[in-house]
């Protein structure tokens, strides 16, 4: 089994970021193969400074490793660094009808939120497509909000084999229902272009400012309430042992408790189940070589996958190489 998954540097990586898809890269990463790729070609979309690009995609790298990606067992690389993607892309997007892209939410909603819409957030479905593709990957770890883009790939992978033969092989997104679509700080899902993250890097001292900034209902104390319905029951969850978590649900059923209470606990639990990848990462600045030694041969093995997808669709619709 292949997998594959991808992250933007759009900023650092927050809580929904890791429950929903990083948690499950490094759970797969004992499979076959697995590639995990830091999504800069996507990231030019919505950042256009060069600094900052290039400065949040060596730190996704160095948060991914902190965070548990084992280059041993799984190729972490950039996505510009194979060029084979963005020639696949154009093929695929020769037989992409417009209306399948006009229909994707991730689109709608960022064009809804008043960001600039420009033909590659249009057209990053298609990008995606090509990523996916081009590693043959059978399995995308992703998030709730992806799964619509993988549809996508398999409709674009499933008309090109008709079109031209077995080409590519057709994808499955892989999402956990526990945390498929986490919350962030206003209530909404949790995204690096929403301003509503907790990120996992942050300074103890300024997350907890923003957990207790966390939006909360209005209900009186005395209240019980459903802790299944409530946001911040759902972030805690995410932190919480089972006996933690077990005391809170009943907490919320009896009332009469404040959700600053809540909230500390939430801090509390988040702070203590990173601390060990703040440490690790503090380790890994030091050495900045090393993470990109690990970058520069990640990109040789995914190229070369990449490389031999490209030539089977290349050679199956007639572009193949003419000298
Ligand atoms: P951006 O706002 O720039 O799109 P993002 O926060 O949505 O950033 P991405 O890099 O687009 O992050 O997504 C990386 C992975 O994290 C994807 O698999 C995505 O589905 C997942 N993901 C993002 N936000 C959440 C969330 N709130 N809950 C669960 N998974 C999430
Ligand atoms: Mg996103």
């Amino acid at each position: 089994m292949r997998v594959l998954s991808g992250i933007q540097p759009t900023g650092r990586p927050h809580w929904g970021n890791y429950f929903g898809a990083i948690q499950q890269y490094i759970q797969l990463q004992g499979n076959e193969q697995s590639f995990y790729f830091i999504a800069n070609l996507h990231a030019l979309t919505t950042m256009r400074d060069r600094e900052k690009l290039e400065t949040a995609t060596i730190d996704m790298a160095l948060d991914l490793l902190a965070l548990g990606l084992d280059p041993d067992k799984a190729t972490l690389f950039v996505q510009s660094d194979i060029p084979e993607i963005s020639e696949l892309c154009w093929i695929l997007m020769t037989g992409t009808p417009m209306g399948l892209l006009e229909r994707c939410v991730s689109y709608k909603d960022k064009k809804d939120k008043g960001l600039k819409a420009d033909t590659g957030l249009f057209t990053y479905p298609v990008l995606q497509a090509a990523d996916i593709l081009a590693y043959d990957s059978d399995i995308v770890p992703v998030g709730q909000d992806q799964v619509q883009h993988i549809e996508v790939t398999r409709d674009i992978a499933q008309s090109f084999n008709h079109q031209f033969g077995e080409v590519f092989v057709l994808p499955k997104p892989k999402v956990l229902d526990a945390s498929a679509k986490v919350p962030g700080t206003d209530g909404e899902k949790m995204s690096k272009s929403y301003g509503n993250i907790i990120e996992l890097f942050e300074p103890p001292k300024q997350a907890r400012k923003k957990i207790m900034r966390i939006v909360t209902d209005s209900r009186p104390m005395e209240d019980p309430k459903e802790p299944e319905t409530d946001h911040l029951y759902q972030l805690y969850s995410l932190f919480a042992s089972p006996a933690d978590l077990e005391e809170m649900a009943a907490l919320y059923r009896k009332g009469g408790f404040g959700y600053g209470h809540v909230k500390k606990a939430l801090a509390d639990a988040s702070e203590a189940y990173y601390a060990e990848a703040h440490e690790r990462r503090a380790e890994l600045v030091a050495d900045l070589g090393k993470v990109k030694q690990i970058l520069g041969d990640g990109a040789q093995v995914a190229r070369k996958k990449a490389r031999e997808v490209l030539t089977r669709a290349q050679e199956a619709s007639g572009i193949s190489s003419w000298h």
